[in-house]
This record gives structure tokens, sequence and C-alpha cells, in this order.
């Protein structure tokens, strides 16, 4: 195993410049902040969070979709922003939600698993085969599928194919974008094992971008919490689910007990809606909705706090935040 961790993430920050309306100008929208995360070969690092947490857009700079405005992401080693296209599709390829989509609909299934063969110039034609036969096995498609197009296959047997093309050239990582939400609830199962299953016999590395917990439970080794573009809380998958610590994350999972777990995150049960990115309250982004504020968490943004190995964004957690705010209290 490398020294250095398959993905190491420091202080990026994606900022976009949105439009306000007509006349109003422009305005920054951090949609990632300070973002720093790590990976090492063979662990699942799950990314949580609700709809404009800003997880895609963190997915998107991994994936050197939307490169970071700031910080610096490596790659087993080597600065991101160093490698050429080619050489970095060859290590990181995507897994989307959504497999219908990504895939071509009159391109065969063949074709469309060969496809990345045939851009990085790999093997012969008996060669690409091969492998294509090889791969059908690893993901469990039937070999006879090979000429069908996209819409004759079940929504499993789709994505099965989409992880099958970017296994075909032996990736190191794979980004797995809510990988299995468009699927029925009876074949998501099946795909989370699948992909369990992949991840072992070639020893891979994913990260993993979901508003599931169930699904960061059964798969994830570890898990970051996002909340308006910060991760306010990562830590093992067992120490999260055992004993969260972040009120966020406190309010993720309970909801993730309501009678129906599709509905996604909310409702949390916090008093206010989701924020405007663009507008970010001030101090702690969620001092709006957190059942446990106090003083500081409008004014002051939290740091980040690491204990064994656990991480958070909270002043509840920051001995000098509690010192001062407990002697200030104990004057009044
Ligand atoms: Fe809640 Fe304050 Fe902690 Fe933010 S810093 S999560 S507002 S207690």
């Amino acid at each position: 195993m490398s020294a250095e961790p398959m993905i190491d993430v420091r202080r990026i920050n994606v900022t976009f410049s949105v439009s306000r309306g007509f006349m109003a100008g422009r305005k920054p929208l951090r949609a990632v902040q300070e973002v720093d995360l790590v990976a090492h070969a063979g662990e699942t690092l799950a990314i949580v969070g609700e709809s404009g947490s800003g997880k895609t857009t963190l997915a998107n700079a991994i994936l050197n979709i939307h490169p970071p405005t700031s910080g610096e992401i490596f790659l087993d080693g080597r600065a991101v922003r160093s490698l050429g296209r080619k050489e970095f599709a060859r290590q990181v390829q995507p897994v989307f939600q959504d497999p219908y989509s990504s895939l071509n609909p009159r391109r065969s299934v063949g074709a469309t698993i060969m496809q990345p063969l045939i851009v990085h110039g790999i093997g012969d034609h008996v060669e690409r085969e091969q492998k294509l036969l090889r791969i059908l096995d690893l993901v469990g498609l039937p070999r006879r599928v090979v000429n069908a197009l996209p819409h004759q296959l079940s929504g499993g047997q789709r994505q099965r194919v989409a992880i099958a093309r970017a296994l075909i050239i032996a990736p190191k990582l794979l980004v797995c974008d809510e990988p299995t939400s468009a699927l029925d609830v009876s074949v998501q199962a099946q795909i989370l094992n699948l992909l369990q299953d992949l991840r072992t016999e070639l020893g891979l590395t994913y990260i993993l971008i979901t508003h599931n917990l169930a699904v960061v439970e059964h798969i994830a080794s570890r898990v970051a919490v996002m909340y308006l573009g910060r991760i306010v809380e990562e830590a093992s998958v067992e120490d999260l689910f055992r004993a969260p610590k972040h009120p966020y994350t406190i309010a993720l999972l309970e909801s993730a007990l309501t009678p129906d777990p599709t509905l996604g995150l909310p409702d949390l049960g916090l008093s206010n809606v989701f924020p405007n990115p663009i507008d970010p309250p001030s101090g702690c982004h969620f001092h709006p909705r957190c059942n446990r504020t106090f003083a500081p968490c409008s004014r002051v943004a939290p740091r980040s706090i690491v204990s064994d190995g656990h991480r958070l964004e909270c002043h509840l957690y920051d001995p000098d935040i509690m010192s001062a705010h407990n002697a200030h209290s104990g004057d009044l």
C-alpha cells in the first residue's frame, strides 16, 4: 500500500459568481469552503449532506470537472493540477446517480463498456473483448447483454453497465454520486453489495456522495457531514453513528429514523428552512436552525477541533470558547 493517501484534499474552496437578478449585480457563492479530506487506499469515504450542502460540487472538484478555486488536491501523492486529463481519468472514474442519462441510448452495452479502452488506447480488439467479458462477469451482467441497448435493460443492470464502464480501465478511485438513489429500493442493496465486493476484490478506494445515511452505514468506513459548503463533522462510521456530536449530525440521524426514509434528510424537526447559500448566516452557518445555539454562535465561526480521529466544527466542543463563555456566564 502506498504511504500517501489515495486522495488528499487540502483546504479547497469552490466559489461561483452568481447573478442576484436584473440590475442587482453578481455575488460570490462559496459552494465549498476550506475543505480538508483524506481517503486511504481501500477506504470508502462518504460525504453526506442535504441538497444545497455543496457535496456534489465537492465531488466535481475531486473529479476535476470543476477544479477548486483555491487549495490543492493530491492523488496518490501527486497534485491533480499537474496531471493531464487522460492520466487523471485513468486513475479516477465517476459513477453517477442516473445510469440511464449517463449512457448513450444508441450505443450497445458492449460498445459502451469498451469505449474507455478505445479512448485510452488500451489493448487490441481481442484484448478489449477479453477485458469486456471479464468485467461483465465481475459486475454480474450476463454475457448475452453485450448487444443490448440501455432501454432494454433494467435500472439495476444499467447501473452495472455504468460501473463496468468505469472499471474497465482499472482506476484506483471511484467517485460515486448517489449511485443507488435512482434505483428501486429492492435493487439498491444489490448495487451496494456489488460495490462492496468490487472494492475488496480490486483494491479500490471510494468517495461516496449521498444523502442517505442507511447507505453510509452499509458501505462506508469514514463519513464527512457537510453543511453549507463546510465539513462540520468527520469520523469513522462506527464513531459517528454511535456517538454523533455536532447538533446537525444528531438531527440528521434522528431524521433518518423517521418512518419514510425515502424522503431524504429533512424534515429535520428544525425550526428554520435551509438557508440561502448566497447569503449564509453569520458565525456558525447552522445557528438559525440549531437547538443548542448560544451567545458566540451567531458572531464567531467555529474552528475545527480534532480529537481521537473525530473532527468537528462546533463551539460546544471548543474548550477556549466554552471556558470564555462559562466565565462570562459566571460573572452575570
Ligand atoms: Fe449549534 Fe453553536 Fe455548535 Fe453551531 S457552533 S452547531 S450554532 S452550538
